[in-house]
């Protein structure tokens, strides 16, 4: 094992050569409390900065056991440390100068939600902290002195700063952990009380702005209606009290900007626990749960949409449907199939965003329209089937037609942001009106056989590498894997497909965009064989990550800037890829 001294020593060796000779840095150094590795070391000061890592031995860091013995408190002690990280990174982001990227110290920006990141993990005996560094240069020879100020300097006090125990405040650490650990708590009693989700009173839900995930000032805070409040014991916080809803179908009614989809989209995201001052610490939703939209464009492929569309004009067969361009209503039924594939036992719908063909269709145009020349059965005359025989509960915002309400089991109105029970006055009204048709026939539940096709690569390989013309240039004989570029948390590309995710609107982090490319490149390459299922393939994709972390879906080491999506989202992403 090399030493910072033996670091020291390299770094004064290779002061104003040229750039490349960085690379010669690439190892691990004992740096006294802590082990720095640099993985990877950049190609010039323009390109994307170099990763490394620090190791720090528990014993060093100091951390009370109960700290990170549970899946719960270790991710949230992870994700406290990596904004400890980061926020000690601001002071000398840049201080050390030179051209391009030279003196970049990054590591995450941890935005509302917690999540389990690659920029930090607490193993049995260590926690590991990955960065990025911009190793400087003035044009493009070597400044080896400002990188040695930032590794001999700013680094030992910003990890002494973020991973030491004794340096951070420990009642806000603690609380950061009992935090996640009542937000746990109270998913546990959604199942146990057969709930879907629960809003805590005081809950602060609208943002401050349409590019901001922060709490909207002054706004009026949650407050339940007292039919529907319930109070749950948390294990630090004590008694709780907001509103429950129930399992089986929720109507959310109420006159426009009165805050249905502010409310909705609350519960889109409690699939993930968030941090104090938040403002939705405490609404927490089924954690398989998954929001419904209408995505025309999408493509899906051999998905059995029959429940849905039938005698399609083209004759296409929709017990095994495929289309590279699908419609709205196309779309959303290839939602609600995929996502029961996926597991999930909750929809949130948004007629804002939703198929208007595909959620229902009235009297008047039942009668113009004969049921022979439509193709469509609504989703309102599934929903109950949905729930009573597929265990699967919606909750829908619908603030447009009434034919909803004779489904619902709870219909919640809206008023000036604050929620009313309406459902027994709605149902007495729903005696004195003709009641819709709500319910189809021939339910059926698809088999979810459909196997995934086997890819064939266009780029990378052996190919690739002697694109340059001089074989033998690369010592070593080395896999090359796809190629693959995150397009914020938009989308990615993999071999020159693009995966198209701006839809898939529970995706919370760009970086849970770049572990699904990896997730995804890693299923390509050695998962999808023609005979594998979409099912085998998320779940062996999920249990992988679980077992064995993120080694085996990266090239040559870990980079920071990856986080575990939930596996609704990695069949989302498996659906949506073209390839
Ligand atoms: P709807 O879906 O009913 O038309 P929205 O949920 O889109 O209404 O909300 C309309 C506006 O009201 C949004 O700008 C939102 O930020 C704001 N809003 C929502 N809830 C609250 C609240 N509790 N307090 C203050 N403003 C809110
Ligand atoms: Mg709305």
């Amino acid at each position: 094992m090399k030493s910072s001294e033996d670091l020291r020593r390299q770094l004064r060796d290779i002061d104003h050569r040229s750039y490349p000779a960085y690379k010669s840095l690439a190892g691990s150094y004992q740096f006294g409390s802590f082990l720095l590795v640099i993985d990877h070391v950049q190609g010039d000061p323009f390109a994307s900065p170099s990763s490394l890592h620090v190791e720090i031995l528990h014993k060093n860091a100091g951390f009370p056991a109960a700290f990170y013995e549970t899946d719960c408190a270790r991710i949230a002690l992870q994700d406290h440390l990596t904004r400890q990280f980061s926020s000690q990174f601001e002071d000398y982001n840049f201080k050390a100068k030179g051209s391009g990227k030279s003196g970049l110290l990054a590591v995450t920006r941890c935005g509302q939600e917690v999540l389990e990141r690659s920029a930090c993990q607490i193993g049995r005996d260590r926690i590991i902290a990955r960065f990025h560094v911009g190793f400087p240069a003035f044009g493009r020879t070597i400044n080896a002195g400002e990188l040695e100020k930032i590794l001999f300097e700013f680094l030992p006090r910003c990890v002494e700063n973020s991973f030491f125990y004794r340096k951070l405040d420990a009642k806000k650490t603690e609380a950061a952990i009992h935090l996640a650990e009542d937000q746990e708590a109270i998913r546990k009693l959604l199942r146990e009380e057969r709930l879907t989700a629960f809003v805590a009173n005081g809950a602060i839900l609208p943002r401050k702005s349409g590019v901001s995930d922060l709490p909207l000032q002054n706004s009026v805070p949650f407050r339940s209606p007292a039919s529907m409040e319930r109070t749950f014991v948390l294990p630090h916080r004590g008694t709780i009290t907001g509103m429950a809803i129930p399992e089986g179908i929720t109507l959310i009614v109420g006159g426009g900007y009165h805050g249905k989809s502010t409310l909705l989209e609350a519960l889109q995201t409690g699939v993930y626990n968030h941090i104090a001052g938040d403002g939705r610490e405490y609404v927490i939703t089924e954690d398989t749960a998954v929001k419904l939209r209408a995505e025309d464009g999408r493509s899906i492929r051999n998905v059995d949409i029959s429940m849905f569309i039938n005698d399609l004009p083209n004759g296409k067969d929709t017990a095994l449907f495929s289309t590279p361009d699908a419609s709205g209503s196309t779309s959303q039924a290839a939602g609600v199939i995929e996502n029961l594939e996926s597991g999930s036992r909750l929809f949130l719908i948004d007629e804002d965003t939703s198929a208007t063909n595909f959620m229902l269709r009235d009297d008047f145009m039942q009668q113009v329209i004969s049921r022979e020349k439509e193709p469509i059965t609504p989703f309102l005359e599934r929903a109950r089937d949905l729930y009573e025989k597929a265990g699967v509960s919606t909750i829908l915002v619908a603030g447009s037609s009434g034919a909803f309400f004779y489904i619902a089991d709870k219909i919640v109105q809206m008023d000036c942001y604050r929620p009313v029970d309406i459902t027994d006055h709605v149902k007495e009204l729903c005696k004195e009106h003709k009641a819709p048709r709500t319910q189809a026939p021939n339910f059926r539940i698809p088999e979810f056989d459909r196997a995934l096709p086997p890819f064939r690569k266009k780029s990378g390989g052996r190919d690739d590498r002697r694109r340059g013309g001089r074989p033998g240039r690369d010592e070593q004989p080395r896999h090359e894997h796809m190629k693959t570029k995150t397009f914020g948390k938009d989308s990615f590309s993999i071999d020159k497909e693009t995966v198209d995710l701006r839809y898939v609107e529970q995706l919370a982090d760009s970086e849970q965009t770049a572990a699904l490319s990896c997730l995804l490149r890693f299923a390509l390459e050695q998962v999808i064989d023609g005979r594998k299922t979409v099912q085998q393939t998320a779940e062996l994709l999920m249990r992988t990550l679980d077992q064995k972390g993120w080694e085996p879906f990266c090239s040559s080491y870990v980079p920071c800037g990856l986080a575990r999506p939930r596996i609704q989202e990695l069949y989302a992403c498996l659906n949506r890829f073209r390839g």
